[in-house]
């Protein structure tokens, strides 16, 4: 048992699973372990994951040992919030250790079923825009388009989880109708982000009715789908699906890894299929207490972003959604994560930090203070490494662009 682990062992209870202790860390052996009668041919079927997922405290306990604060948090989100995890991403959980990354992502903590003060229901506050069941318009050119309820893996920190939690299940053909209308009557929405739920478990042919008929919308420019398939479930990205999803471009998968250990042979091969047919792959992380809540962390699992042709976009500072407390960063820690990135590794790794505002403000971004003094004829800064530095002011400040009124005509 590793050292952390052993100090938690007060949390893990009695008695100790010997097959599981001694089991490798290695997610080929614990899928062995795990899932000994799969087959590969079922291990990289999506629709096997997904039927062979966990989705109680009870059927969880018989593949791993719970700490008591697991088994807890459990028992005690039942009712609140969905437990799955797809044996892909069971397979990657240090079954030694309480403070795995994986583990917290999938498997509720006591302090879960915690309201704390400032948490809502809705932290973004969405359904005050949510002028059809579909559809979430908030901010002016982009609209968010809810298409499913449901998804691979559960995710402890979700802000979404008054949808997510079930409910509201896949978009009905008059949902998905109402949608698609209401962005026909809106010339203003040049972006739609699908979303839910994760729109990567549609079925290819429900995903591309979708598409398909937000591609003949002539004023919608990009289409982006919002999804955490490439880490909990990388099988679900065949090549028949990158093909599908090219043919409407421009379109953007958003994804969502958070710490390196999610970055596996398994999940780079599905990133490198989208990316490989044409289709651009932006990360969006969460920061999360004690999970990846180190520049460190960070810094590698936007150098392992990379590698796979994957753009770190955000580091998302917590939303307040309720029973995430637990999980939530200072303020601070971001700014000093962000701080120990900027200028020590390339601008590439360095995702923008983003706070989106309690109640629905919206989302701002966050840095470090490099501003020492500004004058009239020079601002002084301070760089990565705490020197000083001046820029010296232009005279001339007039900064309006005389060919806009051509260009801008010409169209
Ligand atoms: S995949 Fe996304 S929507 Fe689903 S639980 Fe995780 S964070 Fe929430």
């Amino acid at each position: 048992m590793v050292e952390g682990a052993a100090h938690e062992g007060g949390r893990r209870g009695a008695g100790v699973n010997a097959l599981l202790q001694a089991a490798s860390l290695d997610s080929s052996s614990r899928r062995s372990a795990l899932f000994p009668h799969a087959t590969d041919a079922e291990w990289n079927d999506w629709r096997w994951q997904m039927r062979h997922s966990v989705r109680d405290g009870e059927a969880l306990a018989k593949v791993l040992l719970l700490t008591d604060e697991e088994r807890a948090g459990c028992e005690q989100t039942k009712s609140i919030f969905r437990l799955g995890i797809s044996p892909y991403y069971l397979s990657l959980i240090d079954p030694a250790h309480p403070f795995c990354p994986v583990r917290m992502q999938a498997i509720p903590a006591r302090a879960e079923a915690r309201v704390s003060e400032g948490e809502l229901v809705d932290p973004l506050g969405e359904d005050k825009h949510r002028p059809v069941e579909a559809i979430v318009h908030k901010y002016p050119d982009r609209v968010l388009f809810l298409a499913l309820d449901t998804c691979s893996v559960y995710c402890r920190h979700c802000t979404r989880r008054r949808i997510t939690k079930g409910g509201e299940a896949e978009l009905g053909k008059s949902a998905m109708t109402e949608g698609l209308a209401y962005i026909r009557a809106h010339s203003e929405v040049r972006d739609v982000l699908i979303s839910g739920g994760d729109p990567l478990l549609l079925s290819d042919e429900r995903l591309e009715e979708l598409l398909k008929a937000l591609r003949a919308v002539p004023h919608v420019e990009i289409i982006r789908i919002g999804s955490r398939i490439p880490v909990c479930l990388p099988m679900r990205v065949t090549d028949a699906l990158g093909q599908m999803l090219r043919t409407y471009a421009p379109l953007y998968v958003v994804t969502h890894f958070n710490h390196p250990k999610e970055v596996t042979a398994d999940a780079r091969a599905a990133c490198e299929r989208l990316v490989d047919h044409g289709v651009p792959v932006e990360n969006q992380a969460v920061l999360m207490r004690r999970v990846n809540s180190s520049a460190r962390i960070i810094k590698e699992l936007n150098h392992r972003c990379l590698q796979m042709r994957v753009r770190p976009y955000y580091l998302h500072q917590m939303d307040v959604a309720q029973g995430c407390e637990h999980l939530r960063t200072p303020i601070a820690e971001g700014i000093r994560i962000v701080e120990a990135l900027r200028g020590h590794t390339s601008g590439l790794a360095v995702p923008h930090l983003a706070v989106d505002l309690p109640g629905g403000g919206g989302k701002v971004t966050l840095q470090p203070e490099y501003v020492l003094e500004r004058k009239e004829t020079q601002t002084i800064f301070r760089n990565y490494r705490g020197e000083s530095y001046v820029y010296p002011e232009p005279e001339e400040t007039d900064c309006s662009c005389p060919y806009d009124a051509v260009w801008t005509s010409a169209r």
